[in-house]
């Protein structure tokens, strides 16, 4: 999968690259990332890559053309690229939209700045608007990370191990919900034991605690989440008989 980031601050991305997981994706040739200067696109003596706004009012706004230039510039021949602009308008970012990104060949990520982008380029160019969330970052490159290394985790080849990105909290496997609570060593911590349970080398016990943990803790946290269909009606049952009420 390619990814192009285009910014006013490349240099933003050159640490969040060269580390752990995004590092090793990079390296084994499972992902591409370019970093494109937003800069290098303007035509004026300036090199201006916003101006005041039209009708008056405080801060910049960034210019459609230095976009555009750009955007064309990194679409390449197939013009399969799906441009992504980040914003706090956008749809919000969770575990499901990371998986639909997933399934494209190349996302054009367009980093906003100041009082955002001008409106011309979202509607001529923007094929999807990406919110990290309800609040206002001072500009769209950390969502830009955030999307860039949630939707990489999801490559196939990227994680050690196949299945565990679908046991993943909101994945799958923990049906949407969170994860269950996590134990290694040392068996004792600060006079904290880990549970019996999980040194019994009983599996399905095991199992059984893990499915029990893992809704009683999306109950109490995330309720919005917790969908009763996802259930068998034995996983019903044992969580009946846990006292775990699913409506
Ligand atoms: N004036 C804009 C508004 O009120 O909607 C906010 C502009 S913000 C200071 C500058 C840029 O940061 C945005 O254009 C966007 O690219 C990025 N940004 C800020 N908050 C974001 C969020 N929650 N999710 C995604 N991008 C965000």
């Amino acid at each position: 999968m390619r990814f192009d980031i285009l910014t006013i601050f490349p240099e933003f991305f050159d640490s969040p690259l060269a580390c752990g997981m995004l590092r090793r994706a990079i390296q084994d040739g499972l992902v591409r990332v370019g970093r494109h200067d937003i800069r290098e696109f303007t035509v004026d003596k300036h090199a201006m890559t916003d101006d005041r706004p039209f009708g008056g009012g405080e801060g910049m706004v960034m210019k459609p053309e230095p976009l555009a230039a750009a955007v064309h510039h990194v679409r390449g021949e197939s013009g399969a690229a799906k441009v992504v602009l980040l914003s706090p308008q956008g749809r919000t970012l969770n575990q499901e939209l990371a998986t639909e990104l997933a399934g494209e060949e190349q996302l054009i990520l367009v980093c906003g700045r100041y009082e955002g982008v001008d409106e011309r380029f979202r509607l001529a160019y923007v094929d999807c608007e990406v919110s990290v969330g309800d609040y206002i970052l001072t500009g769209g490159e950390p969502a830009a990370l955030a999307l860039l290394d949630c939707v990489v985790r999801l490559l196939p080849g990227v994680l050690g191990c196949g299945d565990s990105a679908a046991n993943d909290t909101f994945s799958l496997g923990s049906r949407g919900g969170l994860k269950y609570p996590q134990y290694t060593r040392p068996r004792n911590f600060e006079g904290m034991e880990v549970p019996e349970v999980l040194l019994s080398g009983d599996h399905a016990t095991i199992a059984r605690w893990r499915l029990v943990e893992a809704v009683r803790r999306t109950r109490q946290r995330r309720p919005d989440l917790l969908k009763a269909a996802d259930f068998t009606p034995a996983e019903r049952r044992l969580l009946a008989k846990e006292g775990i009420d699913l409506a």
